[in-house]
């Protein structure tokens, strides 16, 4: 879908663009080429794309093979890709907030490919979430403002590292990742975008019966990242247990989060609860 071709859509349905749900559509076919070549779309994949606007990436997925569930929040655009899309035997259009609709239908998602330019300000909640699902997607690719994949990529003891960095690399590992021109939508975003891949690692940090004890943990750790981990957790973990926990793991007292490897969080939480 061209630029002009996107204009005379939004002009004919006599559409106002919504800033809040995020609608900055891409109309760069060099770019939607580039996505659907990250996200390594091979005919027969089951794509999961979060907010299709008009429709061009879904368009960009359905030639590419893959059969598409897409779920859309805003209601004025559901008749329009209806109309544009919906004879494709390969398309399943949803009107719902996805947040709620994926709290609501839970799945298993583990054959399922995420391919989304998601809307900004609900980018990082819907790859959290998915990410902890309990069967979640093989593989993330996703659009999002460039300073959230900087986030998502960070290593330790840079500003950027923190908790999303933590969260996605549970059962994760960040792969690679574009920049994209504003430019290249419409309206042009006042921020940075950038395309990334996240791959499921083939085993996740921790078992499933200790990922809430795992997100806990680092949610509380990175609650005052400034401060030093011992200090933070004290209230919650009896002193003794962190002393021997630091022991073990050779920490010094000082020792602040944003040091920390999502690995050595994991290792971390083996010694605060030993398992069984
Ligand atoms: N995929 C299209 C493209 O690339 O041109 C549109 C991307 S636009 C950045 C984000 C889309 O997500 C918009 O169509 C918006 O209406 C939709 N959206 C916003 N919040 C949503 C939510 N919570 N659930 C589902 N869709 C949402």
């Amino acid at each position: 879908m061209t630029l002009s071709e996107m204009r005379l859509l939004l002009d004919a349905e006599n559409l106002r663009l919504t800033r809040s749900l995020g609608q900055n559509f891409l109309h760069d076919g060099n770019q939607l080429r580039r996505i659907i070549a990250l996200a390594e779309i091979q005919p027969g994949d089951a794509a999961l794309e979060i907010g299709p606007g008009l429709g061009p990436l879904t368009e960009a997925l359905l030639l590419a093979g893959a059969s598409v569930l897409a779920i859309e929040k805003d209601h004025r655009l559901i008749p329009i890709l209806q109309r544009r899309l919906g004879t494709q035997p390969g398309l399943e259009l949803i009107h719902a907030d996805a947040l709620d609709w994926l709290a609501q239908f839970p799945r298993d998602w583990s054959r399922w490919k995420l391919v989304a330019n998601l809307p900004y300000s609900v980018g990082s909640p819907i790859l959290v979430d998915l990410a902890q699902s309990p069967q979640p997607p093989k593989s993330l690719t996703a659009t999002l403002q460039a300073e959230v994949v900087d986030r998502i990529r960070a290593t330790p003891g840079t500003p950027e590292y923190g908790l999303l960095t933590v969260l996605l690399a549970e059962a994760y590992q960040p792969g690679p990742s574009f920049r994209i021109p504003a430019s290249c939508f419409f309206p042009a975003p006042d921020v940075a975008s950038a395309c990334i891949r996240l791959d499921r690692r083939p085993q996740p940090l921790v078992a499933p019966d200790r990922a809430p004890a795992f997100r806990s943990l680092v949610k509380r750790a990175f609650s005052q990242r400034r401060k030093q981990l011992r200090t933070v957790l004290r209230g919650q973990l009896p002193d003794e247990r962190l002393a021997s926990a630091w022991q073990r793991m050779g920490f010094a007292p000082d020792v602040r989060a944003e040091t920390l490897s999502p690995e050595t969080f994991a290792q971390l939480l083996d010694a605060l609860e030993p398992r069984g």
